[in-house]
């Protein structure tokens, strides 16, 4: 048993596990730029206080699962929050930086670390990796739809094929208090039904209770009220236009009356993505929806806001789980060996010249003879060997395909752009 572990609920992604992720957020990066969406970075911790208010009090994101973080010692008095969604620290930057006063829609991007302190099982860990995208500044339908189709371009790009659309309508504050005070009475119709931790919540955020995965909670919330019967003109009218805009673009979705999701801060629409068929029993892979409160929450001017969270951590499990070939690292198109082994002075000047000319190249520094230097170039999957020998000393190398086996003489000269040509993709 080794002496320190990673802590539970976070693994390392060794470099066969990084590439997949790499790969997702090489399409992430790429789908932003193309739509528009700017990429920003903002701390991994934040106020405390920027989740409590800005996700809500009455969470399980804020409730069970913030990672606090304080200081041992220290000047600041200042409570922290390891983040554990990317949104509400966006929209914390938004406002402090005066994003309100540049062009509108203000469109941002960005992928990383979110951390959440819940029981760890498989697709739910305490470190996980999300894509968010955010526009400020657009009170929609039409951006919701633009962003909805976004969400399932990245699926494609991804090769998840089975990936579906859940959307619902969560209305706004004309209309969410009487829709949420006659879910109230609903649910206090059945309050002895409740489980212990739903009781609770029925007091403080009733909404909360369509959200719950307690399996005694399954018909009860299938015979709720449900928000989109109970939706005013203008919100009726945002959603109607919000299905407009997806049929117009050919996204096929299904309307799911008890999606919430469950942050407080979304107003109308609110959407998540799943494998087909695994809705209600498997983990969303991605959600998000509008929050046009939240700027003003967070101390700015009112502003609309939408935006989502896509989980890259269940779409890598779900695509090992659908047989995809794992992601091939990139392999050297050389790698520099020497006939002398202890002249890694003269492979190490050679490797930098070739990477200096762009090229991909490893230099074996070590002092083992040819014939091994030349069996770790083959393991590390590089198409040539560039050797050095007495050939140097006329300025030329032997030039190995170990592909192919053979080798010929090349002069140092020309070697750079001999391997430009080999270079697959170039
Ligand atoms: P949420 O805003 O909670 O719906 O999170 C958005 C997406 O992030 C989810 O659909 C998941 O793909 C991902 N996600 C959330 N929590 C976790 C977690 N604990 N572990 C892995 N992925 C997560």
């Amino acid at each position: 048993m080794p002496t320190y572990r990673a802590p539970r609920g976070t693994r390392d992604l060794l470099p066969a596990d990084r590439a997949p992720f790499a790969r997702l957020e090489r399409i992430a990066r790429d789908l932003a730029s193309r739509y528009g969406y700017r990429e920003i970075e903002v701390p991994i911790f934040e106020q405390g206080a920027v989740f409590e208010h800005g996700i809500g009090e009455v969470t399980d994101v804020v409730e069970k699962e913030l990672f606090r973080v304080s200081p041992s010692r220290g000047e600041e008095r200042e409570r922290w929050a390891l983040r554990p969604e990317a949104t509400a620290g966006i929209c914390r930057a938004y406002v402090e930086h005066g994003m309100q006063t540049w062009p509108q829609p203000v469109k941002l991007a960005m992928t990383g670390p979110m951390f959440r302190y819940d029981r760890p099982q498989a697709g739910r860990y305490r470190q996980f990796w999300q894509w968010n995208v955010e526009a400020f500044g657009d009170p929609g339908p039409a951006v919701d739809a633009e962003l909805i189709e976004l969400g399932m371009q990245f699926y494609r790009a991804a090769s998840l094929d089975d990936v579906e659309v859940l959307v619902n309508s969560i209305g706004d504050p004309a209309c969410r208090p009487a829709y949420v005070a006659e879910l109230a009475a609903y649910f206090r119709g059945h309050e002895a039904a409740l489980p212990e931790l739903e009781r609770r919540r029925l007091a403080a955020n009733p909404l909360r209770l369509l959200d719950s995965k307690e399996p005694a909670m399954a018909a009860l919330i299938a015979a709720a009220p449900k928000s989109i019967d109970r939706l005013c003109g203008a919100c009726a009218a945002h959603f109607a236009g919000v299905r407009a805009h997806l049929d117009a673009v050919s996204i096929a979705y299904r309307i799911e009356p008890a999606l919430v999701r469950g942050l407080d801060y979304y107003t109308r629409t609110t959407f998540e993505f799943y494998r087909r068929g695994a809705a209600g029993q498997q983990q969303a892979l991605g959600g998000g929806g509008r929050y046009d409160g939240l700027v003003a929450l967070l101390g700015g001017k009112p502003t609309p806001g939408i935006g989502f969270a896509l989980g890259l951590d269940r779409v890598v499990l779900a695509l090992e789980s659908a047989g995809t070939a794992p992601v091939e690292e990139a392999a050297p198109i050389a790698v520099v060996v020497g006939a002398d082994p202890a002249d890694t002075a003269g492979r190490l000047v050679v490797a930098t010249r070739l990477r200096g000319a762009g090229l991909a190249v490893h230099a074996d520094l070590s002092q083992r003879k040819l014939g091994r230097q030349l069996e770790a170039a083959v393991k590390e999957g590089a198409h040539y060997a560039v050797i050095l020998g007495d050939e140097l000393a006329a300025g030329d190398v032997q030039l190995r395909d170990l592909d192919a086996a053979s080798q010929k003489l090349v002069p140092l000269e020309s070697l750079a752009a001999l391997l430009r040509r080999k270079t697959p993709g170039a």
